[in-house]
């Protein structure tokens, strides 16, 4: 099976493609290298290039014949989307109808979608199931909500599919230590805190300690990226298979608080950093913690590194490196 990774070259892409030739997958990876790098495309064929070129698009469809599309570009800081909204539509969104547009004309029908947690705002429930009521606070998660949108009208008009993984906080690296989280500038808490650890920054800023969680730190729920890449695999199968379109919020259920995170930090490097106490990140709810039970019975989806421990060591060997 051949397939078109489009953001082959960034953190969740990269790990995804690795996995896909592990499975024996021919690759085709589609990236302009605005956020991901040529190296770590471990495998397949490599097409520098912007999913806005449509001369390029349509070049590519006809010159290969793709079983499936996984489509991770995005522009992905949510405090960027606020600033420059339109260069989060124009990428997350427009570009996005550009791809599926060539996979309809070309009959190419399954795709996997990087959506976020972000579409569904403040939430009124944790843990947060596909049900949850849809409402975006940001431009980062309102396009990502439109495109889910948008792929069931072309599924209903046009007959593609569409399976749309909504990731909490991905964090982790390659357990083989081949890949890791290379974002420039980071915004990430882990990452960050990593850095920290290694002495390549002065300190940890943590981002509200007066919110209303047990020791005041916002929650989130970190997944491995290895087992969100597992849940893509999966997804495709599920397509290739003849399954429905469908949703899935992927976490592990569990969730972490930012003073969890720096503990174990501090315990798997055994190193001290300083941390600071700063204002509040405007957005960001104090907890976000998936239900993911529809991709455990549906796909059969089991994350294999749910323990924090071993997320943030595979990170730090990351980091470390
Ligand atoms: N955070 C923090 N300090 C940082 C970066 C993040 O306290 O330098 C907090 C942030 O407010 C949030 C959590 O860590 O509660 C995770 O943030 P991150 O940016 O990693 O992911 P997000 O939840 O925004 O997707």
């Amino acid at each position: 099976m051949h397939v078109l990774v489009v953001g082959g070259a960034g953190y969740i892409g990269s790990h995804m493609v690795k996995l896909l030739s592990q499975r024996g997958c021919e690759v085709t990876v589609l990236d302009n290298l605005s956020g991901g790098y040529r190296d770590a495309v471990l495998a397949g064929r490599f097409v520098l290039g912007d999913l806005g070129d449509a001369d390029l698009l349509e070049a590519l469809f006809q010159s290969e014949r793709f079983d499936g599309v996984m489509h991770f570009a995005s522009h992905i800081q949510v405090g960027e989307s606020v600033r420059e909204p339109a260069k989060y539509y124009r990428n997350n969104v427009f570009k996005t109808q550009h791809l599926l547009d060539t996979m309809v004309s070309h009959q190419v029908k399954p795709i996997i979608f990087s959506s976020t947690a972000a579409i569904f705002g403040e939430p009124i429930r944790v843990p947060i199931d596909e049900e949850h009521p849809k409402n975006p606070i940001n431009p980062y998660g309102r396009g990502k909500w439109m495109v889910e949108q948008m792929l069931r009208d072309y599924e209903v008009a046009y007959g593609l599919k569409a399976i749309c993984l909504r990731y909490f906080n991905a964090a982790g690296a390659d357990p083989a230590g081949e890949l890791g989280e290379r974002h420039e500038p980071e915004t990430h808490l882990i990452p960050l805190v990593l850095r920290a650890a290694a002495g390549r920054q002065p300190r940890v800023t943590v981002f509200g300690a007066d919110y209303d969680t047990p020791d005041g730190t916002c929650i989130r729920d970190y997944v491995h990226v290895t087992d969100l890449c597992e849940a893509h695999w999966l997804a495709l199968r599920h397509l290739w298979a003849d399954g429905e379109s469908a949703a899935y919020n992927l976490g592990n259920g569990n969730g972490f608080s930012v003073r969890e995170v720096i503990d174990t930090a501090r315990a798997v490097t055994g190193r001290e950093f300083a941390v600071e106490y700063g204002e509040r990140r405007p957005g960001d709810p104090a907890r976000l913690v998936a239900d993911s039970r529809r991709a455990r019975s549906e796909l059969g989806w089991e994350p294999r590194h749910a323990e924090l421990a071993t997320l943030i060591g595979h990170a730090w060997r990351w980091e470390a490196r």
